[in-house]
Order: structure tokens, then C-alpha cells, then sequence
């Protein structure tokens, strides 16, 4: 059966500000495809021109998640005038799929992962069997919305192939890391935090499920000497939930001789109970760790669910710098009942920190979360104590606040002297400032 697979233009901070990646979730379902002897295509249209025609293919998958669902919707009313069947899948749709079927537009919804369950529906559609019993499939037969299961999940993470990456037109995307390509890779997933911004605990389940380090290892090695990447983005959540499990993985970068950067996502509390971890990952290439800090109010990060503490950004920022790895963390702003001088104060902790780079933004209720049960039957969101448009001003303010410090910007003024790369630098930081503070801003008005 002709796939095609298509990842709708995104408006996403990353995209805007030119840090494409490519988009891995279609790549496995590809990947798994073609195993079954199917034959998939795919467009990702942050790199690619839009699709001429759907016509020919006979099913086109769609992912979407909140930022992009408008544009997905766009696909699927595209690929549906041309005659092809259409299935969502992703983040969005696998906790709103009554909405999208309701369209019109999407005959079938794949809730939770779909890399087998992609190409169960393929094989049946192609062998014209009926779809009963299919995990994780939703559609609509005679006006009702018909569920097969739960949202289905990969057991197994290791058993699914490596991302078709040759399906990908891979010089579209441009992320360096130390001026090194780089490329993503996942290798676990689910979160047991369920904290109560965020839907990957609902999405990949709290049961984490990790690739062996071996596994791992071998998809780093594959990249680099197929594609000639030196850089790695593993995506995971929360790449140290098992500090064992995340020294297993630098043991195995170092036997087997890999000159790669990479960077990570982690956690304030795991890089405070695990030094040992944190000088095993940075002598085996470690550049930077990604940190959700979330707030300066301890109240605040108890009604997250955060389970964690300001003291343990403090001591984490104090463990990463005595390894020389770089932070980047991330606060929200407009809590429930959040005031301006919360607000103010998370921004005092973020300079106070002072993390190589930091992303705010503005709570919002996102499909899948704790947040969006808590507040979906209001008509507009906002905090008790905050306007919108208030909230807006003090997320372009709190990024002008941390990136144009004269500090801030004289030492990345030295940096880029001692790098021979001062022009840029000078543009850069006041511009980093301008575009994400205002691609945020404007996310949130959409959203
Ligand atoms: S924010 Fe991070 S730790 Fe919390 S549930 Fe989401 S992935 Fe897990």
C-alpha cells in the first residue's frame, strides 16, 4: 500500500527560531511500514514544499500535535479531496478525537503510539478486513464515535527499527551543537511524574520503558557513520530516570571510542541526588542539560506536582558548572493563581541561576493534562489574578529581563571573541531575545 506521512508545518519556538528537527515519531511508523512491506513516503513541510497531490497514495497519515492541528486539519481536507483516507495520530488528537473526526476530514484517530498500530491499519485496509479490535483506533460509524481500547503503547521499545531517516530530506535541518550537526534520537519513554502541565505521563504512560544502552549505542554509532552526524538530542522526557541505566550508556559511548557532543533532558533533583552521573555523562560528551524549574514559589511547584524544590535548582546549577556542562531551564508563568510578583520572582531565580539559556512560558491547558480536566469547562483560561494580555507583556518582559543583562551579554560578547565569531554574536542574543519572547507570545494567543 502507498503511505504517505505527512508532518504539518509547525509554528513551533524551535521552528521559528531555525532549529529544525526532524520529526521522529512518523519516521518509526515508516520505519515499521516498510518491515511490513508497505510503501511509505514522506513530507515534513517544515522542510519541505506542500504536497501537489494526494491522489495515489491510499492513506495518509498525519501527525499533529496543539501547535500544528490547524495546519494538520489542512492536510487531511487536501488529501481527502484527492480520494486518499486520512488518520491523525499524536499528542492532540489521541486525547481530542472526537473533535478531529467530527470534522469530517479524518477518518481514522490512532491514540497513543502508533508505530505498529499504523501499520495494522494499513494491512487491514489493504486486505479490506474489518478494523474490529484494533488498539487504540477510533472513528465514526453511523455517527457514533467507535473506541477499540485504551491508547495502545510499544511494550517493547527496543523491538521497533531504527527511524527511516533516508526517507527524510535530512539537509533540511540545521541544528548544530558546538558547531557540530546534530540529529535526535529517543530512547525511552513514558514519565512516572504525571505532573499537571504536561501530557507525557497520560501519553506514554507512567511506566517508563527504556532501550538498552547497547540498543542505544548502536543507533548513535548508525547515525553518525551513515549520515555524518557528531551531534546527539536524545528527546527522551527525562533521559536520567535511571542514573544506572544513563552511565550503562556513557560506559558504552567510551568502549566504543564515539567523539559525539550531546544533550539531554533531566531533572533539578536527579542531578542533585546523582553527581557521580553528571561527571560520567560530561566526560563522555555531555554539553548541555535541559532542566524544567517551572518556578520560584515552592506553592507554585506544589500545585504542579513538580516534586521538587528551589534549593535543588541551586545545587544543581552548582553541580553543572563544576563539570562545565551547560543548563538550559525552563519556567512557566500564569499559574492558576499566580500574582505579577510570582511572576517576577521566578524571573529574579532565573537570573540568579543564571543557566546558558532559559524558555518561559505561559501555562497552558494542553489536551492529555491534569490542567486541561481541571479548567476545560471554563470558556477562556486565564489566571484569577492576570489578565491575557498582561500575561503576554510579562513573558516578552521576562525574556528581555534574562537575555539582555549587560552581564548576560558581555560575557557571550567574550565567549564569541575567544570563539572568533563576534558579529554573530552580537546580532544573536538581543535577537534570540526578541524572537522567542515574541513567538511565544504569539503561540499562546493561538493556543
Ligand atoms: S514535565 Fe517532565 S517530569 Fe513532569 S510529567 Fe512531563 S516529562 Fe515527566
Amino acid at each position: 500500500m502507498r503511505v504517505l506521512l505527512v508532518n504539518p508545518k509547525s509554528n513551533d519556538l524551535y521552528t521559528r527560531v531555525g532549529a529544525k528537527m526532524p520529526p521522529l515519531g512518523i519516521t518509526y511508523l515508516a520505519a515499521v511500514l516498510r518491515e511490513r512491506g508497505h510503501q511509505p513516503e514522506i513530507v515534513d513541510m517544515n522542510v519541505s514544499p506542500p504536497v501537489e497531490t494526494y491522489a495515489g497514495y491510499d492513506l495518509v497519515g498525519i501527525s499533529s500535535l496543539t501547535c500544528n492541528y490547524n495546519a494538520a486539519l489542512e492536510v487531511a481536507a487536501a488529501a481527502k479531496k484527492d480520494g486518499a483516507q486520512t488518520v491523525m495520530g499524536g499528542y492532540h488528537v489521541t486525547f481530542m478525537d472526537a473533535e478531529a473526526l467530527g470534522t469530517g476530514v479524518v477518518d481514522y484517530v490512532i491514540r497513543g503510539e502508533a508505530d505498529y498500530a499504523m501499520s495494522d491499519l494499513a494491512d487491514r485496509i489493504e486486505a479490506n478486513q474489518s478494523l474490529d479490535g484494533l488498539e487504540g483506533l477510533s472513528f465514526v460509524k453511523n455517527g457514533e464515535v467507535i473506541r477499540f481500547g485504551g491508547l495502545v503503547r510499544v511494550p517493547e521499545v527496543e523491538s521497533v527499527p531504527f527511524p527511516a531517516r533516508d526517507l527524510l530530506q535530512l539537509s533540511g535541518y540545521n541544528a548544530l551543537l558546538d558547531e557540530r550537526p546534530m540529529t535526535t534520537i529517543i530512547t525511552s519513554r513514558g514519565c512516572p511524574y504525571n505532573c499537571f502541565f504536561c501530557s507525557s505521563s497520560n501519553f506514554g504512560g507512567r511506566v517508563w520503558r527504556a532501550r538498552s544502552p547497547q540498543s542505544v549505542i548502536d543507533e548513535v554509532e548508525h547515525v553518525c557513520r551513515q549520515y555524518g552526524f557528531q551531534a546527539i538530542d536524545f528527546m527522551d522526557d527525562n533521559f536520567t530516570l535511571d542514573p544506572k541505566r544513563a552511565i550503562a550508556i556513557c560506559d558504552e559511548i567510551e568502549r566504543r571510542k564515539l567523539d559525539i557532543a550531546w544533550w539531554a533532558l533531566s531533572r533539578a533533583d536527579t542531578i542533585v541526588n546523582n553527581e557521580p552521573m553528571v561527571k560520567r555523562m560530561a566526560e563522555t560528551g555531555l554539553r548541555m542539560l535541559f532542566l524544567g524549574m517551572e518556578s520560584a514559589d515552592e506553592e507554585v511547584l506544589k500545585s504542579y506536582h513538580k516534586k521538587a524544590v528551589v534549593e535543588q535548582f541551586y545545587e544543581a546549577m552548582a553541580i553543572l558548572r563544576k563539570y562545565r556542562v551547560l543548563a538550559w531551564a525552563s519556567f512557566m508563568i500564569g499559574g492558576l493563581t499566580e500574582t505579577k510578583q510570582a511572576i517576577l520572582k521566578t524571573v529574579h531565580l532565573a537570573k540568579r541561576l543564571d543557566p546558558h539559556s532559559v524558555q518561559f512560558s505561559i501555562l497552558t491547558p494542553f489536551p492529555g493534562t491534569a490542567l486541561f480536566n481541571a479548567v476545560k469547562d471554563r470558556l477562556v483560561f486565564h489566571p484569577v489574578y492576570l489578565s491575557p494580555r498582561e500575561l503576554q507583556q510579562y513573558l516578552v518582559k521576562a525574556y528581555h529581563a534574562f537575555y539582555l543583562r549587560p552581564s548576560k551579554l558581555l560575557r557571550e560578547f567574550l565567549d564569541a571573541i575567544r570563539k572568533r565569531r563576534v558579529m554573530r554574536t552580537i546580532f544573536r542574543e538581543p535577537f534570540r531575545a526578541m524572537i522567542i519572547s515574541r513567538s511565544l507570545a504569539k503561540q499562546s494567543q493561538q493556543t
